[in-house]
């Protein structure tokens, strides 16, 4: 009767779907271990590729952590939060991005038993915030520091962080030929910060052993009219000018409307528009260079100008390969051909048109500003220069990274490892409920060797247990043993050079934390009937029934280990 009496409370508009609570918190969690199991077997240099297809019938195939998660097309608005780390982790440092998903996985699936018996968020949260501050403050005193080395020292250091890198790649096999490559690349811009200033040109075709380093500028030739063939290819020392202007016979009947009294007249018209390109092309010349390059057009008219008094000329050359020239010959780009001083020409050693695979290439060498360089891929299948590419970006991101900040930690889980160790150890000092949460969290991080092992065939819980044993040695010898990828035991990563720059593994850890406590804040999801789409919907639920009853029945109360 009471019931009747109250009045009914609206609150949402009607077809609103909200979930609440506990329910909610698990079913979120079972979203990212989802996520997390997705790029779990591409982690590490045995690790597996993906291939994905999308409905346009592109295929990608990819080791890369935030490749694979931005083409996944994620609906789940929790899962979503990972995509975003992925990407964040990528635009930050590079390289990390598997690892950043699979530790706020591990962190999320450590919390998961809590939840379910009932600890609030918020403790765990604030427990996950005090071991991240930890686990990053031990990077930091870990990290050994390449500052101060010879340039050589340096070079072959960093070349060591970049080999780490492409291990997991698919051109791994040939790690050490790239890594130097790659190395050499970033010492040729210096301290510029423009990335684009390092180009990648693909050329399918050949074997990746025939792609190769132009100290300077490359890219394919232009588009060109008749006439190219009888210009000059090869110059040494040439001035370069680099224009912004059309150099093409405009008609302009299709934008002006002129009225002649008398027919005579016309002609003069028509002189006049001649006049204007043979005047601009004359201006060209006489400034004194002998390679004109234009990011719009240069007509037939321009083509066959230059090519009698030989000079190379190239127009719809892409802007990103324009600034590359301009920054590497010291030039500057022209937006018009009156007073065309020296000052602002280019000038490299040696220009030449070069045939590379099936293609023709414009490369400019020994320039006097450096700042530049340009890596020509070469291989076979589309697929594979693209994931090359992709790999490259990273060890170019890693080696930049380390550069700049110069500190390095052992890889194949040895850091990780350690931090755990570390961790658990503080745990003990901890009275109260924080110790189990710090004592999870530090197990979480085990999940790079882990999986390192998984994916390498590797018996995981044997490695693990031999790494733990050594990593507790109270001499601390241990510190710096990891995975060893090649034999199945442990091995001093640190000695066989398995390096990653600490910035790393600090910013994986950071953002990783901060996913998973964003997730633990969540304790409810209110979804706007219109506002989504019917399949957005219909995975997202999915997913989150699928894994949840599984994962429900799975683990008891209790059952928690350690
Ligand atoms: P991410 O996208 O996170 O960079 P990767 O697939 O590149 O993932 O794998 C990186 C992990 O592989 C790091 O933990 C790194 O220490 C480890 N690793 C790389 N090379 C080796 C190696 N030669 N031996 C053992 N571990 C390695
Ligand atoms: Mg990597």
């Amino acid at each position: 009767m009471s019931t009747m009496m109250q009045p009914q409370i609206i609150l949402l508009k009607e077809g609103t779907d909200t979930s609440q609570g506990k329910a909610q918190l698990v079913s979120n969690i079972n979203a990212v271990m989802a996520v997390a199991d997705v790029v779990r077997t591409t982690l590490g240099p045995r690790g597996m590729d993906k291939l994905i297809h999308d409905d346009k019938g592109n295929t990608t195939i990819s080791n890369d952590g935030a490749t694979i998660m931005k083409l996944l097309d994620i609906v789940h608005p929790a899962a979503k939060i990972l995509v975003d780390i992925a990407k964040s982790q990528d635009s930050e440092v590079g390289d990390g991005t598997t690892t950043v998903v699979l530790l706020a996985g591990e962190f999320l699936k450590e919390a998961k038993p809590f939840i379910e018996d009932g600890v609030h968020p918020q403790n765990l949260i604030r427990s996950y915030r005090t071991a991240s501050y930890l686990a990053i403050e031990k990077i930091k005193e870990l990290a050994v520091s390449i500052e101060g080395k010879s340039l050589d020292e340096k070079r072959s250091l960093l070349a060591k962080c970049a080999a780490t890198t492409l291990s997991s790649k698919l051109i791994g096999g040939e790690k050490e030929f790239f890594a130097s490559m790659v190395v050499d690349s970033v010492l040729a811009i210096g301290n510029d910060d423009r990335l684009n200033m390092i180009g990648i040109k693909k050329v399918p075709g050949g074997t990746m052993r025939d792609s190769f380093l132009v100290n300077g500028v490359a890219f394919k030739k232009t588009f060109s009219y008749a006439g190219f063939e009888q210009q000059p290819k090869k110059f040494e020392n040439p001035k370069i000018l680099l224009l912004n202007i059309e150099l093409e016979l405009k008609s302009e009947k299709e934008n002006a409307e002129i009225r002649l009294s008398d027919p005579l007249q016309y002609q003069s018209i028509v002189d006049a528009e001649w006049n204007i390109i043979y005047d601009k092309l004359d201006k060209c010349v006489k400034s004194g260079a002998k390679i004109v390059l234009s990011r719009l057009a240069i007509g037939d008219l321009g083509t066959q100008y230059f090519a009698d008094r030989d000079i190379f000329c190239a127009g719809r050359v892409a802007e990103e390969d324009l600034q590359r020239v301009a920054a590497a010959t010291g030039g500057t780009v022209q937006t018009s051909v009156n007073n065309v001083i020296d000052e602002v020409l280019g000038s490299c050693e040696i220009f030449e048109e070069k045939q590379v695979g099936n293609e023709r290439f414009n490369i400019f060498s020994g320039c006097p500003s450096g700042q530049t360089a340009t890596i020509v891929l070469r291989g076979g299948a589309d697929q594979f220069i693209e994931e090359a590419e992709r790999s490259l970006h990273d060890a170019i991101m890693i080696v930049r990274r380390a550069m700049k900040n110069s500190t390095v930690v052992a890889g194949g889980g040895a850091i990780d490892m350690e931090i755990s160790r570390y961790l658990r150890q503080h745990a003990r000092t901890i009275a109260g409920k924080s110790q189990l949460f710090i004592n999870s969290y530090a197990k979480a991080l085990e999940v790079i060797p882990r999986q390192l092992c998984d994916n390498a065939g590797f018996d995981a819980t044997d490695v693990l247990n031999k790494l733990r044993q050594k990593h507790a040695l109270a001499s601390g010898e241990g510190a710096l043993y990891g995975v060893d990828i090649n034999t199945g035991g442990i091995a001093d990563s640190y000695a066989n050079f398995v390096w990653e720059p600490a910035v790393v593994k600090i910013n994986a850890i950071n953002a990783a934390t901060e996913a998973a406590c964003l997730i633990l804040s969540v304790d409810e999801t209110v979804k706007n009937p219109k506002s989504e789409s019917a399949q957005g919907e219909a995975a997202a639920g999915a997913m989150g029934r699928g894994r949840g009853g599984g994962a429900l029945r799975g683990r008891g109360r209790g059952m928690r280990r350690r």
